[in-house]
């Protein structure tokens, strides 16, 4: 939907190009941008006992260029860990490394210095964006914060960068009540493109948007980040979202990265029973998710011992104990492919069985709605 006061010049959508494509050779992968080690996050104390931590030991790195992805059910972790990245809360344990420069040791002047290198794209515009600034300004701010740019610059990028996300550099003297959800979204990425990041987070950038604009958005995102060269950490609750906007992810549950793949990989066979539930409940209706969900249906949770310390996906179908009483490291079931889980060879077996019996491949690739 268009708003009418702006007149749009139509966004060609760009073919898709691709850091998700083929994925390149190991030997070819630069040095990564972001690492992140072993990040907790907690909140606060409930009642008298401790919170239980919203992301649990959390590691995973990025290389230059690179869009990783985080998939997870809501409440899984993904936000605490992209804020944590952000530098928007305070992290419990763990370390995060922009390049050589650890972010998270940073404070005051040191890290309003570095904050122009990485910035975070919401899922709602409307309420990230000031309501009460005009379109310039809010594209402006970073720039100033920054104390990078002189005030001329600060205008010719803020237009330069309109024209880039395909809206009308006249849109600048416009409230962000006056653009479309879309448009808003498109003047969100615009302002945190204006530091010249290296690093994008973009926590559900399309969710609040129907399903038309989500192309659109992701064409453009897509389209900007192979031009400018910058690497996202892009997190979505939407498979079909993943599948199509990032080159390797990693599944979050409970606070847990329970699965790490190149996506295409993921996409074709997990390796972790949840992850196949999670694929399963995503495809559309037909014979293949009715047997994935029969395959890797949770079960009633097993009644475990009350001090745990081992998987604690005590719904997984293919539970076995005493085995899974051990906590499972996250360990390679392929090339580039981890899963922490015990039982993930038979996982695999079990989801490409269940696919084989529909007289299909294992490719699930186009299948995800
Ligand atoms: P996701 O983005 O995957 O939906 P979140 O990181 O937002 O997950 O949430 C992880 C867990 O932390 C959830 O149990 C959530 O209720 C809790 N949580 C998130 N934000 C806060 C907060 N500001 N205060 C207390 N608990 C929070
Ligand atoms: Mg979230």
């Amino acid at each position: 939907m268009l708003n009418p006061q702006i007149q749009a010049p139509s966004p060609s959508p760009a073919p898709l190009p691709g850091p998700w494509s083929a994925p390149r050779a190991e030997a070819a992968s630069p040095a990564p941008l972001l690492r992140v080690e072993n990040l907790t996050v907690r909140y606060g104390k409930r009642g008298r006992r401790e919170a239980p931590a919203a992301a649990r030991d959390v590691s995973f790195s990025v290389s230059r260029g690179e869009t990783f992805g985080l998939v997870g059910e809501s409440g899984s972790g993904k936000s605490s860990t992209a804020l944590s990245v952000a530098r928007l809360i305070e992290p419990e344990k763990g370390r995060i490394f922009l390049g050589d420069l650890e972010i998270s040791a940073l404070r005051g002047k040191a890290l309003r210095a570095a904050r122009p290198r990485f910035q975070m794209i919401f899922q709602d515009p409307a309420s990230s964006l000031n309501p009460r600034e005009r379109a310039l300004a809010i594209v402006a701010e970073p720039m100033l914060l920054s104390r990078q740019y002189s005030k001329g610059e600060i205008g010719d990028r803020a237009r330069a960068l309109m024209t880039r996300v395909g809206l009308p550099v006249s849109s600048l003297s416009l409230f962000p009540f006056e653009f479309s959800g879309g448009q808003r979204q498109r003047l969100a990425i615009a302002r945190a493109l204006s530091t010249n990041p290296e690093l994008l987070i973009l926590d559900e950038p399309v969710s609040a948007l129907d399903a038309a604009i989500q192309a659109q958005i992701l064409n453009l995102l897509a389209d900007l980040q192979e031009s400018l060269g910058v690497t996202g950490l892009f997190i979505s609750h939407d498979l079909a979202v993943i599948q199509r906007a990032t080159r390797r992810v990693a599944v979050m549950r409970r606070g847990s990265l329970i699965e790490l793949a190149p996506t295409p990989l993921l996409f074709e066979g997990p390796a972790h029973p949840y992850t196949w539930a999670l694929l399963a409940a995503s495809l559309p209706k037909g014979s293949r998710r009715d047997s994935l969900r029969k395959a890797f249906l949770p079960r009633a949770p097993h009644e475990g011992p009350a001090t745990f310390g081992g998987c604690d996906y005590l719904e997984c179908p293919l539970r076995e104990e005493p085995l899974c009483l051990k906590a499972p490291p996250l360990a390679r079931a392929r090339e580039g492919h981890f899963a922490r889980c015990h039982k993930a060879a038979e996982a695999r077996d079990l989801g490409a069985r269940a696919l084989a019996r529909n007289g299909e491949g294992p490719a699930l690739a186009s299948q995800v709605a």
